[in-house]
């Protein structure tokens, strides 16, 4: 019995760890889905192999899709004239819908939001809720259908501790919105019912696709199903294995403005360097005076 248990565990773990390593996608968008789709399912057991896709992809794609169009956003005015205590659920303003094909990418108000991707880990995510309840911080977790199936009460604790849920899709088909539209509603239902069954009454606001990799159809299945698609701001690549932890913090402390959504992993491959540099970021954060929406 025991063994039993044991041998479903491993198995299912070794599953997981399959996929990883893949990069959070902010490649651009051409070409990446039949890049990244054979390599997310194959190659992660070569770390070398992740960080040289990515590094090959990342100079072009995810710096400037996040962060320009996080400074345009941050510096509209009616954008950081909000109110910057914890924000009412009103809607936001136009501002805040700068991100690809009109995703959100800003609060709306002058409180950020944090969102962590690709977890539930059972390794990571308890401390990054840690990091955040010793603050009081509340954020976002995107969160992948296939982990909150298999670490239900972890979902269970992002919820009770009153986080803000966002569907990543089942197993972070980075071509999703590629797909017909029933396919991507089977896919992002699959990922709502894992959620539901982890924490009943749950709600999904939100979706972000896999490595941002948006399409017009994609976005009108979430909605249609009730959820807003949420973009970032901010990108410090921290999915990336070749970002250090100095740069995950420089990059997100130099690109983060009032009002931005910034983009962080508590899974994917490079967690140990995100926690390392959440901490300095947080204290850099509470100087400025920041305070945070969980969206
Ligand atoms: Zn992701």
């Amino acid at each position: 019995m025991k063994r039993h248990h044991l041998g479903l565990a491993a198995a299912l773990v070794a599953l997981l760890a399959l996929a990883w390593l893949w990069p959070e996608g902010d490649e651009p968008p051409a070409g990446a889905p039949t890049a990244t789709e054979p390599t997310a399912s194959e190659a992660p057991a070569t770390p070398g192999e992740d960080a040289g896709e990515a590094g090959t992809t990342a100079p072009g794609g995810e710096a400037t899709g996040g962060t320009e169009q996080s400074a345009s956003a941050s510096a509209t005015p009616e954008a950081t004239t909000g109110a910057p205590s914890s924000a009412p659920p009103s809607p936001p303003a136009a501002a805040a819908y700068d991100g690809p094909l009109g995703t959100r990418n800003h609060t709306g108000t002058d409180a950020i939001a944090l969102t962590f991707d690709d977890g539930p880990s059972p390794e990571w995510t308890p401390k990054v809720l840690e990091m955040l309840r010793e603050r009081g911080i509340k954020a976002t977790f995107c969160v992948i259908g296939a982990y909150a199936e298999a670490y239900p009460e972890i979902v269970a604790d992002i919820v009770r501790e009153g986080h803000t849920l966002c569907n990543h899709s089942w197993f972070h088909e980075f071509d999703l919105g590629t797909r017909g539209d029933a396919e991507i509603r089977a896919n992002l239902q699959r990922t709502n019912d894992a959620i539901s069954k982890a924490a009943p009454g749950a709600t999904v606001a939100y979706f972000r696709h896999p490595g941002g990799q948006w399409t017009d159809r994609a976005i009108g299945v979430a909605a249609d199903m009730g959820m807003e698609s949420l973009h970032w701001a901010v990108d410090p690549s921290d999915w990336d294995n070749a970002t250090t932890e100095a740069q995950i913090r420089d990059r997100v402390m130099d690109r983060t403005e009032p009002g931005g959504i910034v983009l962080l992993h508590d899974g994917a491959s490079n967690q140990q360097d995100m926690c390392g540099a959440l901490t300095t970021i947080l204290d850099e954060f509470e100087r400025r005076g920041y305070t945070y929406v969980a969206l």
